[in-house]
């Protein structure tokens, strides 16, 4: 079982996806999600009690969600409705995590309703739960102050972020569940994405075992999320290996101090299915100016935001002519605004008509995307036992106008 699971997609298999099903085209491969699951319990064996929760908020399909149930995983929600979708999905209540920032208490209310698990990251959140349901033990998202992360608006365990609670605030806390009768049942950090640096992890790790040494009943540490993946040949990625030393060491000795086998958490998103994903474009047109050759596509920043939004990079095939000469280009989308999907790239010659293969596309993709300029949000296939699967259909215009009212004039 633990064997690496080779997964490859051929070109061929790609182009015939899209005969099939149109463009422009999300495919997700199962055996590539359970690839990663299983990588991540192979990395932490030796831990008794490990919880691997997918961080939905990367891909909300529901059988995206419904197969990492089925490989054994629990489910980390930002909101009420992938709480929901997760019990769509099948998921247990307890096998749900809700890490909210920023939403109100009738939002929580309604959580603690559907009988998930609550981390809360807020002292006047943490204040008001207290008073109305102080037998629903919770967690703490604790801050750690670490500037970690691909991007700043990816960072969010720094003493500026709006996410979790100081470690300097835990005097406060402990007077909040004095005074309330609530209980902490473990603590929580999250300190960002895309981090290569494992030293980032490790400091940050080591506040959160100070701090929930401190705490009695505690039945879990939840170490987040941020592994990085890689997005090209030559780019880093978090070394799991050395990250699960270094994790079991520390852990192993915060259990044996604490003086309980707690359970250990993680909760990776684009870890688990950003590798599983391609997206696929038709070519539009290239156009040729004084400066660059253009590729421009049949997408936009309205299917696959992170180029522009954080400047991530996605590598881009052209699947229709691998063995053609490599060229240069600058791979544009058809919104009227800037949205380059890659600059300055050199791919096999493109041609009118060609497929692109856009990579890691599984993670923050279709989830992010949107109706910007009237278009249409694209198909969903996902490829499961070796077949393929249409999980979402393109929308229409039938879509656009569903819940718009029209009036009189
Ligand atoms: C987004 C998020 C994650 C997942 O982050 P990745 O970088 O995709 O692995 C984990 N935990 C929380 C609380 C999050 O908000």
């Amino acid at each position: 079982m633990m064997n690496a699971i080779e997964c490859s997609i051929n070109e061929k298999y790609l182009i015939q996806l899209t005969e099939k099903y149109g463009t422009p085209l999300y495919v997700y491969d199962t055996c590539k999600i359970k690839e990663q699951y299983r990588k991540m319990q192979k990395a932490f064996i030796g831990i008794n009690k490990l919880e691997i929760n997918y961080a939905c908020k990367a891909n909300t399909n529901l059988n995206i969600l419904k197969f990492l149930k089925k490989i054994g995983g629990g489910l980390d929600t930002v909101s009420i409705q992938e709480i929901e979708i997760g019990l769509k999905a099948g998921f247990h209540p307890k096998k749900i995590i809700f890490t909210p920032n920023g939403v109100s208490i009738k939002e929580i209310r309604k959580a603690v309703e559907l009988g998930v698990r609550i981390n809360l990251d807020n002292l006047s959140i943490l204040e008001q739960f207290g008073e109305l349901f102080k037998h629903y033990a919770i967690g703490i998202r604790m801050n750690p102050h670490i500037m970690a992360g691909g991007h700043s608006k990816i960072s969010v365990g720094h003493v500026d972020s709006k996410f979790g609670i100081s470690y300097y605030q835990m005097p406060h806390v402990k007077r909040i569940l004095k005074n309330t009768g609530l209980k902490i049942d473990g603590f929580h950090m999250h300190a960002g994405s895309d981090i290569s640096d494992l030293h980032h992890f490790f400091s940050a790790y080591d506040v959160l075992f100070q701090t929930a040494m401190h705490f009695p009943n505690i039945d879990y540490i939840n170490l987040g999320s941020g592994f990085k993946v890689s997005y090209s040949k030559e780019d880093l990625k978090t070394n799991l290996i050395s990250l699960s030393h270094c994790i079991k060491d520390k852990f192993h000795d915060f259990c044996n101090t604490y003086g309980k086998n707690v359970t250990l958490i993680f909760e990776p998103g684009k870890f688990l299915v950003s590798e599983s994903g391609f997206f696929l474009v038709k070519v539009n047109v290239i156009k040729q100016t004084t400066s660059t050759v253009f590729a421009g596509v049949d997408s936009g920043f309205n299917h696959l935001i992170r180029p522009m939004f954080y400047n991530a990079y996605h590598y881009i095939e052209n699947i229709s002519n691998p063995k053609g000469p490599f060229r240069f280009y600058t791979v544009v989308g058809y919104i009227c605004e800037s949205d380059t999907f890659g600059l300055n790239r050199k791919i096999s010659e493109i041609r009118e008509g060609d497929i692109l293969c856009i990579k890691n596309a599984g993670a923050y993709c279709f989830s992010m995307s949107s109706n910007y300029n009237s278009r249409y949000k694209p198909s969903e296939v996902m490829i499961f036992n070796g077949k393929d699967f249409l999980i979402r259909k393109r929308e229409t215009m039938k879509d656009l106008l569903r819940n718009v009212i029209e009036i009189k004039m």
